[in-house]
């Protein structure tokens, strides 16, 4: 049995570290109070004003939100045409939404790997892929590591592909001096409580492409031409007309007056991320039981999560060991992701064996993703970079 904390004494926590918090302040309660009182509290003038904040940031033409990022991709697939007997291009390394939203459009996911240093999407694996039923290629700025979007691009353009980005983790990454958001046809971007920034559920859909703009618009809220917020306010009329077969995917004003002080905050919760990452790589940079994220020349990390690789050759424990040494010592953590293929429904559905992404199951089986968030104190940072430097010490070969 593994008993790190009690061997070597007391844990190196007295009360249990989260592994994700979000940072909610007096700022979002009270304009959330304000909508309340307001006469107007699903989509209206607060979410129209967090989706301006919203693509001035990240630097493109139009913005929509969204309830989910799962919606964002969604719509985005949806209004790009993809359907029955398609194929889209992606990665195995995500969560479920990403690859989900395709096979519900009854179009088929095609996987690719990964790169084995930023478990992103390998460009240089991805014409193999290529048929004549692929539409698009889906890919993820996994924990906030831009894809090599210039490669990925120039495929994309060769063989008349749409690109769709999951920046689920990436609002405030860069590729080269470009804010991600307006490379591919949609960029799509996740509020859920644990991402970067959060309006506890929320997404939205960034493109520079007006049509593509106002198609996925309209589908957001039931293929209705005009939305409600116009219907009913003084300059609107009763008269609507139903253009798509659309969903019901519009952000409240309620989650919007969340997000535009997230918005606010978000170049001052990035410094701090990058703080506790510059900490976390100078304290674990010259370990070798363990890997510390590479950051190439071409990104800005948004540090969504900080992903450790556990080197167990060189330890007397494995990854999930390590995880429940870390739980001792009361430090929490997360693994991202169980590749897509490994689960039940993608083995019977595509017949997977387990073996077929090597770089993506290489790293998920030692992949740990420790603490990164911009209320962690010092201290919470020293506690973890702690119980890690015990946890080696104790079990290393
Ligand atoms: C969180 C996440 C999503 C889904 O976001 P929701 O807003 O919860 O729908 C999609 N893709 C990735 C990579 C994610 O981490």
């Amino acid at each position: 049995m593994l008993e790190p904390a009690i061997v070597n004494g007391k844990p190196v926590r007295s009360s249990f570290l989260h592994p994700f918090k979000h940072s909610i302040g007096k700022e979002e309660i009270d304009e959330v109070v304000d909508t309340l009182k307001s006469d107007w509290i699903t989509t209206g003038p607060k979410t129209f004003k967090f989706e301006e904040i919203f693509f001035e940031y990240v630097n493109s033409k139009y913005a929509i939100a969204v309830n989910s990022c799962t919606a964002a991709l969604h719509l985005a697939v949806v209004a790009l045409g993809i359907g029955n007997g398609d194929e889209v291009i992606t990665t195995p390394y995500t969560f479920a939404a990403t690859a989900e939203v395709v096979i519900n459009s009854n179009a088929k996911p095609v996987f690719v790997d990964v790169e084995k240093d930023t478990y992103n999407i390998d460009p240089a694996k991805i014409e193999e892929k290529i048929t004549d039923k692929t539409k698009a290629i889906i890919v993820v700025h996994y924990a906030g590591h831009a894809c090599e979007m210039d490669k990925i691009m120039e495929i994309a353009e060769k063989y008349d592909l749409y690109v769709i980005e999951d920046a689920a983790h990436a609002i405030g990454s860069k590729y080269k001096d470009q804010k991600i958001g307006s490379i591919g046809d949609a960029t799509c971007f996740s509020f859920y409580a644990t991402k970067n920034i959060t309006t506890a559920e929320g997404g939205m859909i960034t493109t520079n492409r007006g049509d593509l703009a106002d198609k996925m618009r309209i589908l957001s809220l039931h293929g209705i031409s005009k939305d409600a917020w116009k219907r009913y306010s003084s300059e609107g009329s009763w008269y609507y007309e139903i253009a798509y077969s659309g969903y019901k995917y519009n952000m409240s004003d309620l989650q919007a007056s969340i997000g535009i002080h997230q918005m606010k905050k978000l170049d001052q919760m990035q410094k701090r991320r990058e703080e506790i990452a510059d900490m976390y790589n100078k304290s674990f940079g010259q370990i070798p039981q363990i890997t510390i994220p590479t950051v190439k020349s071409y990104a800005t990390h948004a540090w969504h999560l900080y992903p450790i690789q556990v080197n167990s050759d060189l330890l007397s424990i494995n990854r999930n060991e390590f995880i429940e040494a870390l739980k001792a010592e009361n430090i929490g953590t997360s693994v991202h992701f169980i590749p897509l293929h490994l689960h039940p429904y993608y083995k019977e559905k595509y017949g997977f064996k387990g073996d077929d992404f090597p770089n993506a199951e290489s790293l998920y089986k030692n992949e740990i993703s420790l603490p990164i968030y911009p209320n962690m104190e010092d201290k919470d940072v020293e506690d973890v970079i702690s119980a890690v430097k015990k946890i080696i010490d104790y079990y290393e070969v």
